[in-house]
C-alpha cells in the first residue's frame, strides 16, 4: 500500500485548521475524542436535510430513508467487527452504555453471592463502576488483575486469577492511559477453556487496528463511536447470539416489543429487544461514514503510519529533562502517559493550552491505575494518524518552555 497522505487527510478535517489563544492547533487529545472528517459532518447534516424522520415506525418515505440508514449503520459496523451477523450488533450510545446494557441485562441476573468479576488495574471507569454496581447488588465481588511497571498485563496472574466462582472476565482491549494492547485472543482462549464469558472494552482498539470479534474469540465487544471519527452518542455492543437471547431487555419503551398487553408483554429479538426509544440516528449516518473513512484509508496503512509516530514521538519526548514515561508495554497504540519532574500536570496541560497544545491531564478516569503507579495524574498525548512528525516537534518546543516556566 502506499504510504498515507498526511497532508491530504488533514485537509479533509476542518478543526484542524483552527488556530487556539492564537497558535496553530495541535490536537493531541484523540483518546479522549477524535475529530471528525467532512465526509461524518456530511452525513450528519445530510440527515437532517434531507432524511430526517423516525425510524421503524413510519412506511412513508423518509421514514423508510431513515431506518435504512439506521439499520445500514448496524451492517457496517457488523462488517468492522467481523460479526457473524448483523443481529448480534446493538447500536447504542457509545461504551458506557454497552457495558452497562451486560451489567444490568447479562450479570445482575445471574449473579449470586460468592461469585466474582474479574478485571484488570488498568480498566477506565466504565469497565469497573457498572461491575462494582451489579456486584454491590448481588453479594458478588470484583476482583482485579494486577499490571507490571510496564504496564502489561500479568497474563499468567490473569489466568491464575479466573478460579471457578469467577462468572464474567472484562478486559480493556487497549488502555486509554498506557496505549499498551491486552493479548485478547490469548485470554479469552483461557476464559473459554474454564466456560467464562469475556467482554473486552474496544473503546481504544477500534480506532487503531481492525477488529474481528470472531478470531478473538471474546463474548462481549464494546465500542463508542465518538472516538473513531463519528459522532458523540454512538457506540455499539457485540453480542454472541447465544448471551443476546437469553439476556432480559436493559430500557422498557417503544421499538423493543412484539406485542404490549397489560396481561404480558412479548419483546422483540435481539438487537431490537435492547434498542428501545428514539436513536441517535443522524449520529448514526455519521457512524457509516467514519467506519468508509477508516476503511478508505485501510488499517494496514494508518497502524505503520501510527506506529512511525509514536516511536518519533516518544524519542522526542525522552530527550525532555526530568520526563517520566509511564507504560512501555511491547504492543502499544500511541498513546503517552508522562509526567515532567516538578510541574504538576494540570498546570502543565494548561499551560501547553495557552501554546496551542491540547492534551489531557489528570486520572482519565483510571483511579486504579493511576494508585498503581502511586501519582494522582499524568498528562497524557494521545495520537491520530492525522498527526504529523511537525507538530511532535512543536509539543515538545511547547513543552520545553512551559517547562521553564514552571521549574
Ligand atoms: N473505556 C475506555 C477504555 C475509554 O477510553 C472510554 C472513554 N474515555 C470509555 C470506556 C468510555 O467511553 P464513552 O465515554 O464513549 O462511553
Amino acid at each position: 500500500a502506499l504510504p498515507l497522505d498526511v497532508e491530504r487527510i488533514r485537509a479533509d478535517f476542518p478543526l484542524l485548521a483552527r488556530t487556539v489563544h492564537g497558535k496553530p492547533l495541535i490536537y493531541f487529545d484523540n483518546a479522549n475524542t477524535s475529530q471528525k472528517p467532512v465526509s461524518v459532518i456530511d452525513a450528519v447534516d445530510r440527515h437532517y436535510r434531507e432524511h430526517n424522520a423516525n425510524v421503524a415506525r413510519a412506511v412513508h418515505q423518509l421514514g423508510e430513508e431513515a431506518t435504512a440508514s439506521y439499520e445500514g449503520a448496524r451492517d457496517s459496523l457488523a462488517r468492522f467487527l467481523n460479526a457473524s451477523s448483523r443481529n448480534e450488533v446493538i447500536l447504542t450510545s457509545g461504551t458506557t452504555q454497552s457495558i452497562n446494557l451486560v451489567a444490568y441485562s447479562w450479570a445482575l441476573p445471574r449473579l449470586k453471592p460468592g461469585d466474582a468479576i474479574l478485571t484488570t488495574v488498568m480498566e477506565h471507569h466504565a469497565n469497573i463502576v457498572p461491575w462494582q454496581i451489579v456486584a454491590e447488588r448481588t453479594g458478588a465481588v470484583v476482583k482485579a488483575a494486577p499490571i507490571d511497571t510496564n504496564g502489561e498485563l500479568i497474563v499468567e496472574k490473569f489466568v491464575e486469577m479466573l478460579t471457578p466462582d469467577v462468572k464474567l472476565a472484562c478486559v480493556a482491549h487497549v488502555s486509554n492511559v498506557l496505549g499498551t494492547v491486552n493479548p485478547v485472543r490469548e485470554l479469552a482462549r483461557e476464559c473459554r477453556k474454564r466456560g467464562i464469558p469475556l467482554l473486552v472494552d474496544g473503546s481504544q482498539a477500534a480506532p487503531h487496528r481492525p477488529i474481528d470479534v470472531q478470531a478473538l474469540g471474546c463474548d462481549f465487544y464494546a465500542v463508542t463511536g465518538h472516538k473513531m471519527l463519528a459522532p458523540t452518542g454512538t457506540g455499539a455492543l457485540w453480542a454472541k447470539r447465544e448471551h443476546l437471547e437469553s439476556m432480559p431487555p436493559f430500557f422498557g419503551g417503544g421499538e423493543m416489543i412484539r406485542e404490549v398487553r397489560f396481561d404480558g408483554t412479548v419483546f422483540a429479538d435481539p438487537p431490537h429487544r435492547f434498542e428501545a426509544g428514539t436513536p441517535n440516528i443522524a449520529g448514526f449516518a455519521g457512524m457509516t461514514a467514519a467506519i468508509d473513512y477508516l476503511n478508505g484509508i485501510g488499517f494496514d496503512r494508518l497502524e505503520t503510519y501510527e506506529q512511525g509516530l509514536l516511536a518519533y514521538a516518544t524519542d522526542a519526548l525522552e530527550s525532555v529533562p526530568g520526563v517520566r514515561i509511564f507504560g512501555r508495554a511491547a504492543e502499544k497504540e500511541p498513546v503517552i502517559s508522562f509526567l515532567i519532574e516538578g510541574a504538576h500536570a494540570n498546570d502543565m496541560a494548561t499551560l501547553l493550552d495557552l501554546e496551542g497544545v491540547a492534551v489531557r491531564s489528570g486520572h482519565h478516569c483510571a483511579h486504579p491505575l493511576m494508585q498503581f503507579f502511586g501519582v494522582p495524574a499524568t498528562l497524557r498525548a494521545s495520537l491520530a494518524f492525522y498527526n504529523t512528525r511537525a507538530e511532535v516537534d512543536g509539543f515538545i518546543r511547547a513543552i520545553e518552555k512551559v517547562r521553564k516556566l514552571l521549574l
